[in-house]
């Protein structure tokens, strides 16, 4: 995009960083936190269109789960077992990371539970693929517990599920809060700029330019940390991040009746009860796969009433429930559904951090401190590295 003569409000106002971040969600945040963490004197921007959240951060259903978009046994399959594992430690790095940098002894200030998650199967085949898993990650040592079900039934309160596992380790959070947690830990070198949008990048002598609706950012290297928006600022992403809306809805609170959090139909379908009693149910894009593609974050009529038939077909305590807010968010589907580390091809200027393929907060973190690898000129793994699409 460019920015007209009429339309630019910048004034000649210039600020002049080491690094520019492009988005203020969980990971152009957590890039700037390992970015200052590496060198407290580096001078950093985070520049965001709206406010800081306002992406796929802050409309997500807060599951911090490990792993990746799919059961572990077809993540060995495509993988195999050696990269498969390298992937699920990968993600329970991620969230050993959040707690001991971010969340520390101060888990109810976010939110923040670590009782696991559940994958359920409404077929026998789903369920034999699940306990296939089972026993592929027992194997490697990975905390799984199976349950049948009249344990679905009795701990997670939900109907017309025929077996499913648990993994032990996961987590769940308010991802508001946990940003916020976040962006305190940011200090004086990190300047914020919510409000404004980045129009264009031109290259300087000595590095990048970039423009936006109110201030001009001259900065040595660029990051985008625009996840399910990144086609929108570079062709490069045009083949490999593909903007995939998901949408949810929410329900008042009811009395605690659920152990954990819950994903259902192939990671497809999800839903969990707040800690403070709301339900939020998620998933059914593949019932409108062409218009859950793009940017548009409304919600559509047969998605809503597919997420409302679920609560009615399967989760019996919030049949009665208010439906108090339903939204969508635009998330960043990758290729091969593993994030996206490194730099633009022929210009190492530019580098980027995405591609979570609707699980950043599992991810983010993690992949955020290797983009400061990559920053730095270090090795990073090959399977979360661009230049594997080389
Ligand atoms: C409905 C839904 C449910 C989800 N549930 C989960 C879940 O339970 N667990 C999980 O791990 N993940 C979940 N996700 C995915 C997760 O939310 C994302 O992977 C994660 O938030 C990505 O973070 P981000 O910072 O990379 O991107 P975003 O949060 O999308 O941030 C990108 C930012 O870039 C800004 N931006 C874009 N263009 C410009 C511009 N030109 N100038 C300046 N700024 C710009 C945007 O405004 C935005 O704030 C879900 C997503 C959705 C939509």
């Amino acid at each position: 995009m460019s920015v007209s003569y009429w339309n630019d409000r910048s004034n000649g106002r210039e600020l002049n960083v080491d690094i520019a971040i492009i988005g203020g969600g969980i990971t152009g945040l957590s890039c700037a936190y390992w970015l200052q963490k590496e060198d407290p004197h580096l001078r950093i921007a985070i520049i965001e269109k709206y406010e800081f959240g306002s992406g796929a951060t802050g409309r997500n259903a807060g599951f911090i789960t490990c792993g990746s978009v799919e059961h572990f046994n077809r993540l060995v399959g495509k993988h195999g077992q050696e990269e498969a594992l390298e992937i699920w430690r990968f993600s329970e790095r991620n969230l050993e990371l959040l707690k001991e940098e971010i969340i520390q002894d101060n888990a109810s200030d976010f939110l923040f539970e670590n009782k696991g998650s559940f994958s359920l199967a409404s077929t026998d085949n789903e369920f034999a693929e699940l306990k296939e898993s089972a026993n592929l990650m027992r194997s490697m040592k990975i905390n799984v517990e199976e349950l049948v079900e009249a344990d679905i039934k009795k701990r997670l309160g939900a109907e017309g599920f025929v077996g499913g596992i648990k993994y032990v380790e996961d987590a769940s959070v308010h991802p508001i809060l946990l940003l916020n947690g976040i962006r305190k830990k940011l200090g004086e070198n990190v300047f914020m700029l919510e409000q404004h949008e980045v129009h264009q990048i031109e290259a300087t002598s000595d590095g990048k330019k970039v423009l936006t609706n109110k201030t001009t950012v001259n900065a040595s290297m660029v990051v985008y940390a625009t996840n399910g928006y990144s086609a929108l600022m570079n062709e490069y992403f045009s083949t490999k991040v593909f903007p995939t809306r998901g949408q949810i809805l929410a329900t008042e609170p009811v009395p605690k009746f659920m152990e954990g959090p819950c994903y259902a139909n192939f990671v497809l379908d999800y839903f969990r009860q707040l800690p403070t009693g709301e339900m939020i149910i998620g998933g059914f894009r593949q019932l409108q796969k062409d218009t859950e593609k793009g940017y548009s974050d409304e919600t559509s009529d047969v998605i809503q009433k597919a997420l409302n038939e679920f609560l009615l077909q399967h989760i019996p305590a919030v049949r009665q429930a208010k439906i108090t807010h339903r939204w969508s968010g635009i998330m960043g589907f990758s290729v091969d559904g593993q994030p996206l580390v490194g730099a633009i091809p022929q210009d190492e200027q530019l580098l980027f951090c995405c591609g979570y393929t609707g699980h950043g907060l599992g991810l983010a973190f993690h992949s955020a401190k290797v983009l400061t690898d990559c920053v730095f000129g270090r090795t990073i793994p090959k399977f979360i590295s661009a230049k594997r699409f080389i």
